[in-house]
C-alpha cells in the first residue's frame, strides 16, 4: 500500500544544515473532505528562505522541530472533493516535504500549460523568477547601457536578473563561485563577464569590468560581496538587497557594510520582498514564457531524485554547492 512519506524538521540546525537535522515518517494517506484535494507530489522546491524559517528569522514565520518542512510543490490531483479541481489537474501549492498530501483546494493554484517543462514553475516561471523580474524591473528600473552587477549569477534568481538585464540592453557582470558556474553564465546566458569570487580578487575584477562604476547592484549574498560592490557604485546608482546567502547559516547577524559608499554615490538602496509584487505575475508569466520560447532565457536545474534525499540536497544548497534551481523530483 502506498503511504504518505513526510520529512520533518528534527532539530533546529546549528550552523550549516545536516541530514541528521531531519527525519522521515510514514503515515496512511487520508481521503479528502469537502473542499479538499488529494495529490501526488511531483516536484518540490528547495529554497534558501527555509533556512531563515528554521532560524525563526524569516518574514513568513518559523518552522519548529517536529513540524513538517514547508516548501512549494507541483502536484497532480489524484482525487478531488472540490468542484474547482478534477483528477489529473496539475497544481502548485505549499504542501511541503510530503509525497501524497491532502490540501485545501483554496490553497492550490492550477498550472497553466505554456508548453514549457512544469518544473520551471518552481524556478524561472515561479517565485525566484518573479523575484528577479520585479526586483530588477520595478525596483531597480534599468535603462539601456546601465552597468548591472549581480551575485549568485548562476542561481535561480541571479541568472534571471542577469538575463532580463541583457534583454533590457544593459551591460551585465555576474559573480559566481566556480569556473563551471562562470562558464555557464558567460557562454550559455548572454551576460558579458563573470567573476569567480573564490579564485579572483573581487574588488579588482569589479573595477576592471565596471571602470565607470556600477549603476545597479542586485545583491543575493551580503557581507564581503556587498561591500566590494558598494565601493564601485556609480553616482545615483541603485542597490537591490534581495538575499543574504552569506549569513543564513549563522545565529548572529554580522555588522553591515560602510554607509560612506552609499552617501558618496548618492545611491538608492531598496529591500526586495517578492510577496509585495504578486500584481506583476500576469506580466511576468507572459514576458518570461515569450523570452524562453525565443531562447533569450536559459536556466539550470539542480534536480535530485527522491523525497528521502531532500535533506542532503538542502544541505548542499546551503553550502552553495547547487548549480541552478534546487528541485527534488518526487514522482513522474
Ligand atoms: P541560488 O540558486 O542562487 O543558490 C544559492 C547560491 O548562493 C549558491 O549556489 C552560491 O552560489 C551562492 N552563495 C554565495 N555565498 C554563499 C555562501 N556563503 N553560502 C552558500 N551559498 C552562497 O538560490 P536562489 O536563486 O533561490 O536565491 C538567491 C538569493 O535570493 C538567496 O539569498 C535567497 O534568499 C534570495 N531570495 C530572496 C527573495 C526575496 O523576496 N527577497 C525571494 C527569493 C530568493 P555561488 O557558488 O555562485 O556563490
Amino acid at each position: 500500500m502506498t503511504t504518505n512519506t513526510k520529512i520533518l524538521l528534527k532539530t533546529k540546525c546549528e550552523g550549516l544544515p545536516e541530514e541528521s537535522d531531519f527525519e522521515k515518517t510514514e503515515e496512511e494517506i487520508i481521503e479528502p473532505k469537502e473542499g479538499q484535494i488529494k495529490c501526488e507530489s511531483l516536484y518540490l522546491s528547495l529554497d534558501p528562505y527555509l533556512r531563515g524559517k528554521i532560524n525563526g528569522r524569516h518574514i513568513s514565520g518559523a518552522i519548529f522541530p517536529g513540524e513538517l518542512m514547508t516548501g512549494e510543490v507541483i502536484s497532480r490531483v489524484t482525487s478531488s472533493a472540490d468542484p474547482a479541481f478534477k483528477k489529473g489537474d496539475l497544481i502548485i501549492s505549499h504542501s511541503g516535504w510530503q509525497s501524497h498530501p491532502v490540501i485545501n483546494a483554496a490553497d492550490a493554484s492550477k498550472i497553466i500549460d505554456l508548453g514549457i517543462p512544469i518544473s520551471t514553475y518552481l524556478g524561472i516561471l515561479g517565485m525566484p523568477g518573479l523575484t528577479a523580474y520585479a526586483g530588477l524591473l520595478r525596483l531597480a528600473k534599468p535603462k539601456e547601457k546601465d552597468v548591472v552587477l549581480v551575485s549568485a549569477a548562476s542561481g535561480a534568481v541571479g541568472s534571471m536578473v542577469g538575463q532580463i538585464a541583457k534583454i533590457k540592453n544593459c551591460y551585465v557582470v555576474g559573480i559566481a563561485g566556480s569556473d563551471e558556474k562562470c562558464s555557464w553564465v558567460t557562454k550559455i546566458t548572454s551576460m558579458d563577464e563573470c567573476i569567480n569570487y573564490k579564485k579572483e580578487n573581487l574588488t579588482e575584477k569589479i573595477k576592471k569590468y565596471c571602470p565607470q562604476g556600477i549603476d545597479i547592484y542586485y545583491d543575493n549574498v551580503g557581507a564581503e560581496t556587498l561591500q566590494a560592490a558598494m565601493e564601485q557604485l556609480a553616482p545615483y546608482s541603485r542597490v537591490i538587497l534581495c538575499g543574504l546567502m552569506s549569513q543564513y547559516n549563522s545565529d548572529s547577524m554580522p555588522a553591515g557594510p560602510n554607509p560612506a559608499w552609499i552617501i558618496k554615490a548618492r545611491a538608492i538602496v531598496k529591500g526586495m520582498v517578492v510577496y509585495d509584487h504578486e500584481d506583476m505575475r500576469v506580466d511576468f508569466l507572459s514576458d518570461v514564457s515569450k523570452w524562453i520560447k525565443e531562447e533569450r532565457i536559459h536556466y539550470l536545474e539542480d534536480i535530485t531524485e527522491g523525497l528521502a534525499n531532500a535533506p542532503a540536497a538542502f544541505s548542499r544548497l546551503m553550502r552553495g554547492l547547487n548549480t541552478g534551481k534546487t528541485i527534488i523530483k518526487i514522482n513522474d
